[in-house]
């Protein structure tokens, strides 16, 4: 069959944004299990998951049934500002590699948040002003989440309180001060405005702050705090739902011109974005209509998925969050400073913990001087700056085309970039003064984290 010229850039028109999300859930033959309750140890119920998010956003949580969740009106309006996203076709990486594969990639950078984090954001924000919240609170470690919620508080009137890794505040004032000039306050985590932050700074004085413990003050400040919800950017099912326009876009153009994926790669922090990506087409291999090599990549120095135990852990490093069966590393694993912050999390989505677990989808790992290799290149002859998150699926994108090229293969490549990676040129000036190196944990560092999985009865004989 012939095919038609596929352009550089695929664009869809507006009205071919999609009107709804894609719940893989309703294709998934084992569903995850649920979250538990840490006091009680028995599954979250609604009303408790109510105290913590926004009644919508929960609903979406626990549906497992309905393939397609109507995307309101509300919210396309906002999505139309920066939406749909480019497809693009790697014309000049293929010929660089000189590569008989195709490689796509879908491009979420084209907004000021810089990521796709704000498909979700703007959901978010939008159901907890139609709930009539006044806040919400969230953390950010990179600064793009955080980045991201400001910009949709502020499309959609809320104020907004950001935990932001203290790390992170100070090696990006720049990204700090986006937050604030949307109108969010910016709080360096560890704090003494909460309980959890407290504590940490007394275990730990002088400590840079994680993930994890950004999450803790966040959820502490929106459950003692009136009408205020908390609001996390990755992890969680509705996460993944919200950014499952990523997949549908990429699904339409490439249905438009005939195109099917052999390969797709993403790469996971909390697995939202390559969850989102991949929802559509996974839906199709559950129901035994495709069969594509799903590829998760994560960093080498914060292993979730390649090397953590797939058991019930908390979600924060102060345990106050639910328990979630997912792979992880332990809520008390300290990553090593890496430059990819995004991908800084030590556990992974429930929903891409099962896939992998059933084998439906798979995780590799790349380590931080081979993705700025990758990250150069592509900036060199693609001409966009990538998020050094973004830069693992990039190399591993590459990795996949050099073996079509050793193979004489034509496959189908199909990768996320997330974002771009303005904010991130103190990583780059490392990585070109040869100064970058490559930390990745011993098995002794990994054991440390793994005594901090609960020993609760769901866990035994699997830590
Ligand atoms: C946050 C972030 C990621 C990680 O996304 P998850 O959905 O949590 O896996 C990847 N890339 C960029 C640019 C990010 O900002």
């Amino acid at each position: 069959m012939a095919t038609k010229q596929i352009p550089y850039k695929i664009y869809l028109s507006e009205e071919e944004i999609p009107r709804y999300w894609y719940n893989v859930k309703a294709h998934m033959k084992n569903e995850h299990p649920p979250f538990l309750n840490p006091a009680t140890m028995k599954p979250c119920t609604k009303e408790e998951l109510c105290q913590v998010f926004c009644e919508e956003c929960v609903d979406q949580e626990l549906n497992e049934k309905d393939e397609k969740i109507e995307i309101p009106e509300g919210i396309r309006d906002f999505y139309k500002m920066f939406r749909p996203s480019p497809l693009i076709r790697a014309y000049y990486l293929e010929k660089l590699l000189d590569t008989p594969a195709e490689i796509y990639y879908k491009f979420e950078g084209n907004n000021t948040s810089g990521s796709h984090k704000l498909n979700s954001a703007a959901a978010q924000a939008y159901y907890a002003k139609k709930q009539g919240l006044k806040s919400i609170t969230t953390e950010t470690g990179a600064g793009q989440w955080g980045t991201a919620l400001a910009m949709a508080s502020a499309f959609y009137g809320l104020h907004l309180d950001v935990y932001m890794v203290k790390v992170s505040a100070e090696q990006k004032p720049h990204r700090k001060e986006v937050i604030r000039t949307y109108g969010a306050n910016v709080i360096p985590s560890p704090s003494d405005t909460t309980e959890a932050g407290r504590k940490i700074l007394r275990e730990f004085p002088g400590t840079g702050g994680s993930l994890g413990c950004a999450i803790s003050e966040a959820v502490e400040k929106a459950v003692t705090s009136d009408s205020c919800r908390y609001v996390l950017g990755s992890v969680l099912d509705h996460v993944l739902l919200h950014q499952s326009i990523i997949g549908m876009e990429s699904k339409i153009a490439m249905d438009k011109y005939g195109v099917k994926p052999d390969i797709i790669i993403g790469c996971m922090g909390g697995g939202s974005n390559f969850g989102g990506l991949i929802a559509p087409f996974m839906g199709d291999k559950l129901d035994g209509k495709n069969d594509i090599d799903f590829i998760g990549v994560e960093p080498a120095s914060c292993p979730s998925v390649t090397r953590g135990k797939y058991v019930y852990d908390f979600c924060d490093s102060a345990k106050i969050t639910p328990l979630a069966k997912m792979y992880t590393l332990g809520c008390g694993f300290m990553p090593s400073a890496s430059h990819a912050g995004g991908l800084r999390y030590h556990g992974m989505s429930p929903v891409v913990s099962q896939l992998c677990h059933d084998g439906y989808l798979r995780a590799v790992s790349a380590e931080q001087t081979k993705v700025f290799d990758a990250a150069v290149m592509f900036a060199k002859c693609e001409g966009i700056l990538p998020a050094p998150e973004s830069s693992h699926a990039i190399r591993v994108a590459i990795d996949e085309a050099l073996k079509c090229k050793a193979e004489g293969k034509k496959k189908t490549i199909l990768f996320g970039l997330t974002g771009t990676g303005y904010f991130d040129m103190a990583a780059y000036k490392q990585y070109n003064d040869g100064t970058m190196s490559d930390y990745i944990p011993t098995d002794a560092d990994l054991q440390k984290g793994f005594e901090s999985i609960p020993k609760c009865p769901a866990n035994e004989g699997l830590i």
